[in-house]
Parts: C-alpha cells; structure tokens; sequence
C-alpha cells in the first residue's frame, strides 16, 4: 500500500497547530506508520527543495524551514500520495481551496504550514530522506477492514 511523506512546516509548530494537522490526516484513515521531530538545516533543505535552489526566495525558504524543528510523518493508505496532496491544497494558502489544509490555516505562499510528496516516486526518495527502515512500523493491518472493503485491500488478520 502506498505511502507518502508529510513536514508539519515550522510556520504550523510555532502556530501550535501540530494536533490539527495530525488529526485532519487521522480523520480521513489515513494510518500514521512513522513521526518524530527533526531540526532540519540548510543541507538536507538544499536537497528536499533541489527543485527551488536557483530562485531568489531560497534563502528565506531555508530560513523558515529551520527557524523551528519540525515534525515528520509517513502516512500510508490507497493511493495517499494523491490523497494527501488533495488535502494539502495549493502552494499558496490564500489560493488553496478551503477544506484543504492550507486553505483552513495559511494565507502565505512560503508559511504553508505543510509538506506532501508530489508522486509516488518523490514519496520513496523522501521518506528515505528523512526516516530509517527501523523508523517507520508495520502494525496497520487490524484497522483496514474498517476503512476499506474487501476488493480494496488484502486483509491479512
Ligand atoms: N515556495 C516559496 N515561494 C514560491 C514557491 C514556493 O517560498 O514562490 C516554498 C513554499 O514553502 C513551498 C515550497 O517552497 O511549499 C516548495 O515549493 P513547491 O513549488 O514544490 O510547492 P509545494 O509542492 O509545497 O506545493
Ligand atoms: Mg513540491
């Protein structure tokens, strides 16, 4: 079953809005099979955001990625990459749609309070990136009879 990574961006910790995030990702079933909280620094930004590092916003990207630790989740479900992403909502809080997670508690295109992979493949590099094998547990299999049906999932109980 799939799995992606979530940041729980400093701009969301210093807010204090860490449990709504988290519950908003437990509510929808999606099961929490890793967390902990990291100080990122300027390297391991230069390479999540590889993507970003010529445009002139970097610096201040990096600064407010490691103005405060922040918390790292693998999330895993049927197709929770898109999922995720769904629900993360546009780039720019004040453009996302509400009932996403940045539409419901940003308004800045920088303090956007959350990270999602992008694809499946992106999901693998940066769960790896951030979490070891013996980080991330396997303890899933009890709750998906009640979020999925039968054609949907092997239950293996
Ligand atoms: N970002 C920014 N200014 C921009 C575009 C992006 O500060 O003009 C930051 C923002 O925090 C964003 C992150 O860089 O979440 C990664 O950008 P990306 O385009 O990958 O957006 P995301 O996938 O996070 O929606
Ligand atoms: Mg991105």
């Amino acid at each position: 079953m799939e799995q992606t990574l979530i940041l729980i961006k400093p701009s969301a910790v210093i807010r204090c809005l860490i449990g709504d995030v988290i519950s908003r990702i437990q509510h929808k079933g999606l099961i929490i099979t890793g967390m902990k909280m990291m100080q990122l620094d300027e390297k391991i930004c230069r390479e999540h955001y590889a993507h970003l590092v010529d445009r002139p916003f970097f610096p201040d990207l990096v600064r407010s990625m490691t103005r405060t630790p922040i918390i790292a989740m693998v999330v895993k479900g049927l197709e929770a990459v898109r999922v995720v992403r769904d629900m993360t909502g546009a780039t720019k809080g004040r453009n996302a749609a509400p009932g996403t997670l940045r539409g419901d508690f940003c308004m800045s295109g920088q303090e956007n309070i959350v990270h999602a992979s992008d694809s499946v493949e992106n999901a693998e590099i940066e769960i790896a990136r951030f979490f070891s094998q013996g980080e991330i547990f396997d303890y899933t299999n009890d709750s998906f009879k009640y979020l999925y049906a039968p054609d949907e999932v092997v239950f293996n109980l």
